[in-house]
């Protein structure tokens, strides 16, 4: 037996508790995890919450990613004992996630976990640093090096933005962070953000072309947030669009694209492929700085969960949620 999260259809709304599972009940799959950590993404918290579509089956495990011990493993790939990470491919939306004791998956989804990180800093990343690093790398991949000039970064004291703000500094990049809590400025300063821009001033709709400011963006908020970055971009700028914490719309004009050659890269980490992911997860175990990580992490017992998830939907939470499936 062991502990879970589990969430039930409850007509018009989801019924989150903590419920002891099996390991016959567990999905099918080919190899069985032992979770050490997990963690909370806005995308579980809109799942356990229930203010957003993310569930597609019903009983649900929410969560995910994880990272744990393989305790049983059919595929070559994987053997027990290894220590290995998950993220993305509708775990915790249409197959059973991360937070739990144990979890059953598809080989397929799984990387081994870095040699030089734990399953609780692998968790302290988690999706949302992991998103983060996409991000970089298409920025990178566009041409953006750190001369180019500032890139900016939008919902920076949440956890893609914060995680992008600590790599993007530490490889050498002068990042801007706009953030809708100026009391967070300490924190973000300490993350590497060498300009706070108040959330306020890109809310409501501005002007299609604006003053000339970045050369790359990284954006988890879509909305007008998106449009207003978009439109303050240098000549060539790179946006990369991962979120949509503010908004699913995007009420922008091609101005940007047509006059000023702005690219606009979307960004999928769910169903990445194998190349990039473990590419990423490298990249993070090289640049991140684990000291600066402990200080924007928080760590909750299962027993948590719930309300956090509603302080995470309500923009109440500041950096990453790490989740002790054990505590
Ligand atoms: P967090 O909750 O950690 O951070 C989101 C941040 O956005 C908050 O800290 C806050 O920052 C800001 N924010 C919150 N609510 C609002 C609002 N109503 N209007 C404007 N800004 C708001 O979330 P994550 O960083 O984990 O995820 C951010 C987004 O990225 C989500 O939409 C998530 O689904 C998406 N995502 C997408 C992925 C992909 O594969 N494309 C993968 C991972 C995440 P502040 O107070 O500083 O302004």
């Amino acid at each position: 037996m062991f502990q879970s999260i589990m969430l039930r259809n409850g007509g018009s709304e989801t019924v989150a508790s903590i419920e002891n599972i099996r390991d016959e009940q567990l999905p099918n799959g080919n190899v069985t995890v032992r979770i050490g950590h997990s963690c909370l993404n806005y995308k579980d918290a809109l799942a356990i919450t229930g203010r957003g579509s993310v569930v597609r089956a019903f009983p649900m495990v929410p969560g995910i990613d994880f990272a744990g011990t393989v305790e049983q493993s059919t595929d070559s790939r994987f053997t027990a004992g290894e220590m290995v990470l998950l993220n993305g491919f509708g775990v915790g939306e249409v197959h059973w996630g991360g937070l739990a004791g144990k979890a059953r998956v598809d080989a397929d989804w799984l990387i081994h976990l870095p040699p030089v990180m734990s399953d609780r800093q692998a968790m302290q990343i988690g999706t949302a640093g992991y998103t983060a690093m996409l991000c970089v790398m298409a920025l990178e991949r566009a041409g953006v090096t750190p001369n180019k000039g500032e890139v900016v970064v939008t919902g920076a004291s949440g956890g893609v933005g914060g995680i992008a703000t600590l790599l993007l500094s530490k490889l050498g990049y002068r990042v801007v962070a706009i953030t809708g809590r100026p009391q967070e400025a300490d924190y973000l300063h300490a993350l590497g953000a060498k300009t706070i821009l108040s959330r306020g001033e890109f809310e409501k709709p501005g002007k299609p072309l604006q003053k000339q400011r970045w050369a790359g963006a990284i954006d988890s908020l879509g909305g007008p947030a998106l449009a207003n970055v978009c439109a303050g971009m240098v000549e060539d700028g790179v946006v990369t669009a991962c979120g949509l914490a503010q908004s699913i719309d995007f009420p922008a004009t091609v101005a940007p694209f047509i006059f000023r050659g702005v690219h606009l890269i979307g960004i999928n980490s769910v169903y990445r492929n194998l190349a990039d992911r473990i590419v990423a997860w490298r990249r993070l175990a090289d640049t991140i700085d684990f000291g600066a990580l402990e200080a924007m992490t928080t760590t909750i017992p299962l027993t948590e969960v719930c309300s956090t998830a509603s302080d995470i939907v309500d923009g109440k939470i500041r950096g990453r949620i790490v989740v002790d499936v054990d505590a």
